[in-house]
């Protein structure tokens, strides 16, 4: 959430542009409000550099200028977020055609230093006069869809009175001392998702998800409040938090299946945090009594922050006989004399490829890619958000090594894995290749 000071210089001539607007608005006509917020701004600078981010911004700003009619207005209202005024439509489809044309241009990727990379951005839209008159209350509108437009496939949101219901998740200043709370309180859940072989149809281990439940009876997903904690040092508590509940666990699930392997996420300021490899091998002391059956799953972006660094982690990691997972792999920008470098036996094809992977032939070409170049590395390569039938089917055709999603089981408490797992029966479209392993 990243309102500006209502006294910032764009944010105050964006809400003049549109006070005249609305006062000149020929009877009838409606007007649109667009907020754009970037994603992943704020790490390009720190990579980067603060100018050649501003380029790259700037540069969008002018090709979104490109599909704009001459009396629409565009300002820039904080440092990730532009604002529009899309005055004088007869319909609110008119916005949306606009918005679909401004989230067609993320796909041309943008030069920044050497590279060229695809901007993400977030887009939400208020219209007036339905959403509201007053320009303060139609840009609050636009703000309050674009949060939520982050939680949608293709980042677009057109405001409802039902997203107000969003504003009373706590804000992240007060979710801090609540996270603290919830760990001394128990209130952390680990779920499990299985993980597939897809040759075999053989369960191989689970990736462990958190959940938190609270008192009032809601559930947080992880998405909520892991970069709340992220951005304080509860991050290292819930880790290790984690780290032991899946271990607990899976100390159990080794026992009935031998050759199991639990995941566990690390987050990128974990691994930055120089006592993470002690905490895991203290985890690992405690509840595995022989070699860890541990994978750490590491976004692609978070190891090459610091590359130094993170490779020594690994290293030690490695040393322990913990198995290293790049997970989101195809988000990031890694290279791969980068990837060569490293210690990592898995690479987690993101689930946004997958989907869609037997409808849009780029996301199939995508995902052969990762898998070819796994193998060509010696590393297994797992996909997520695995939700049909054909999507497996094709994953198999490609010799994908496993895979996960709903098609085989939705993350589960714990208890409720170890019973799932107990009479678990790999689906018939296996059922020849069980027969061949298991005759
Ligand atoms: P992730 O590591 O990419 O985890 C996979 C996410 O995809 C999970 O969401 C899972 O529930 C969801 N998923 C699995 N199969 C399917 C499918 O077939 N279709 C769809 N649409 N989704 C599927 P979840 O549990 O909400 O977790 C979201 C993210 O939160 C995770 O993304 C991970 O980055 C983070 N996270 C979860 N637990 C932890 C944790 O213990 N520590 C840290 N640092 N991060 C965590
Ligand atoms: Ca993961
Ligand atoms: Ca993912």
């Amino acid at each position: 959430m990243n309102r500006q000071f209502p006294g910032t210089p764009g944010h105050q001539r964006f809400l003049l542009g549109l006070s005249r607007t609305l006062l000149d608005a020929p009877a009838g006509k409606l007007a649109g409000v667009l907020v754009i917020r970037f994603r992943h701004l704020h790490e390009i600078q720190v990579d980067y550099g603060y100018q050649q981010a501003e380029q790259a911004l700037a540069s969008f700003a002018r090709r979104i200028g490109g599909v704009l009619r001459d009396v629409d207005i565009i300002e820039r209202i904080g440092d990730f977020t532009l604002a529009l005024t899309l005055p004088a439509l007869s319909g609110s489809q008119q916005a949306e055609l606009a918005a679909s044309r401004i989230l067609e241009l993320v796909e041309v990727p943008v030069e920044i230093g050497n590279d060229k990379l695809t901007l993400k951005l977030d887009l939400g839209v208020a219209m007036y006069p339905a959403d509201g008159h007053a320009p303060e209350s139609l840009l609050r509108c636009a703000e309050v869809a674009c949060d939520a437009a982050a939680n949608t496939v293709n980042g677009y949101q057109r405001y409802s009175e039902s997203l107000e219901d969003r504003t009373d998740l706590p804000r992240s200043y007060l979710m801090e001392r609540e996270i603290a709370d919830a760990l001394r309180n128990d209130e952390f859940r680990l779920y499990m998702q299985p993980k597939i072989d897809l040759r075999t149809g053989a369960l191989t281990g689970a990736e462990a998800l958190l959940r938190w439940d609270r008192p009032d009876g809601r559930q947080f997903r992880p998405d909520v409040f892991i970069p709340v904690a992220e951005n304080s040092n509860l991050i290292v508590p819930l880790t290790i938090w984690t780290l032991n509940a899946a271990l607990r666990s899976s100390d159990e699930l080794t026992a009935r299946f031998p050759a199991f392997t639990v995941a566990v996420n690390l987050s990128p300021s974990a691994l930055s945090h120089g006592d993470i490899f002690a905490h895991v091998a203290q985890a690992t002391s405690i509840w595995c009594s022989d070699q860890p059956q541990l994978v750490l799953e590491i976004t692609e972006t978070a190891l090459f922050k610091e590359p130094e660094r993170a490779a020594q982690t690994l290293d030690a990691l490695h040393a322990e006989g913990i198995r290293l997972s790049i997970d989101d792999f195809g988000t990031g920008y890694s290279s791969l004399s980068q990837l060569a470098a490293l210690r990592v036996g898995e690479l987690k094809i993101d689930k946004s490829f997958v989907q869609g992977v037997t409808r849009i032939e780029k996301n199939a070409q995508i995902v052969r890619s990762i898998i070819d170049l796994a193998h060509n590395f010696d590393m297994t390569v797992v996909a997520e958000g695995i939700e049909d039938a054909q999507t497996l089917e094709f994953l198999r055709a490609l010799e994908c090594d496993a895979g996960q999603g709903f098609y085989f089981a939705r993350p589960m408490p714990v208890e409720q894995f170890i019973d799932w797992a107990d009479s678990y029966q790999p689906r018939p479209q296996f059922a020849s290749v069980v027969g061949l392993v298991q005759g």
